[in-house]
């Protein structure tokens, strides 16, 4: 079983987020990465804090993404975990994704409005439906903050990012790899239609063969993304057939089948119509992104290399930046 959004199956959908804590509810893994306190639990399934020894891994994982970035001239943007509701807007994630999907609602009442929330609030009472939408949502992929800095013509070498936030999906699950809230950092580029392919291509050779340099067994496999309802399912098929969509995938031990954990996309014109981006030439702008799981990727190397990082393979930490920092 390939672990991607399309296949929810493995008892965590069974489970209901509001009457478990992780702590009993969780997955052995996640249990026994509480248990070392790697992770720290909020009473809430997929939402985590990280100890000092789970960051500096990711931060390991963020510099080598930074140095392929570098090696292309990407410019580094470093997002918000927010996206303005205008830019959301022009996603059309509202139409494909709406059950991951997470909204910003704000006070903005004067004093008779607050006493009404704070009576609200005492009674038990329904006090969010007193709250008005802010201007963000919270952003679920790195790169939707990237496609408003590309609107109008494009230089002829195109744009490249290298983009990270902070993204929510509300998928509540018990499985240490399907987190609420995790990091996504992406290498991105905007130009041609033959650029944006070529991105993804070489983008995704040179992914997996940065996350094999770090022990993990890769493999490529075709996917899609878990469109919503019975329109998502044909939208589903065509991105499969037309392989615009291709996972990192990766065994987690202690865990079932293999998880994604980076996926290469080709997004066509997806964002370059809605963005109004054009390219040199002309013509309607071509993005795609690699995009990399960074809590997925701390995840599986945990549970493949062990719980102690000063104890992971020489080869490993230096990859990461952590040789030289034990005793
Ligand atoms: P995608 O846009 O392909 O769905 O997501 C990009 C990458 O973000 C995935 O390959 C995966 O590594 C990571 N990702 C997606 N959903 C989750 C999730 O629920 N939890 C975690 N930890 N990572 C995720
Ligand atoms: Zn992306």
């Amino acid at each position: 079983m390939v672990q991607t959004h399309t296949h929810r199956s493995g008892g965590a959908a069974d489970i209901s987020a509001a009457d478990i804590s992780p702590s009993d509810g969780a997955s052995s893994l996640v249990r026994r990465m509480l248990d070392a306190g790697l992770l720290a639990p909020t009473g809430v399934l997929g939402l985590y804090g990280r100890s000092g020894a789970y960051q500096d891994v990711a931060d390991g994982i963020g510099m080598m993404v930074r140095r392929w970035g570098a090696s292309l001239g990407a410019r580094r943007l470093h997002l918000p975990p927010v996206l303005a509701r205008a830019t959301f807007a022009h996603t059309n994630y509202l139409e494909s994704f709406p059950d991951l999907m997470g909204s910003v609602h704000v006070f903005t009442g004067g004093d008779a409005e607050h006493k009404q929330l704070l009576r609200r609030v005492e009674s038990g009472g329904d006090w969010p439906a007193l709250l008005e939408p802010a201007e963000v949502v919270l952003a679920s992929a790195a790169c939707h903050g990237v496609y408003p800095l590309c609107t109008g013509t494009l230089p002829e070498e195109g744009l490249t990012f290298d983009v990270q936030s902070s993204c929510f999906r509300h998928e509540p699950s018990a499985q240490a790899a399907r987190m609420q809230s995790f990091v996504m950092h992406e290498i991105v580029h905007v130009g041609t239609a033959q650029s944006a392919w070529d991105h993804r291509e070489e983008g995704l050779a040179r992914g997996i063969r940065m996350l094999e340099a770090l022990g993990l067994s890769m493999q490529a496999v075709p996917a899609s993304d878990p469109f919503f309802g019975r329109v998502g399912s044909v939208l589903a098929a065509g991105q499969l057939e037309e392989q615009l969509k291709i996972e990192g995938v990766t065994p987690i031990p202690g865990t079932d089948g293999v998880t994604a954990i980076m996926s290469a996309n080709c997004h066509r014109d997806h964002f370059g119509v809605p963005f109004s981006i054009r390219t040199a030439g002309g013509d309607v702008a071509h993005s795609a992104c690699v995009a990399f799981g960074v809590d997925r990727i701390v995840v599986a190397l945990l549970a493949v290399h062990g719980f102690e990082p000063e104890r992971w393979p020489f080869y490993v930490r230096a990859q990461l930046g952590l040789a030289g920092t034990e005793g």
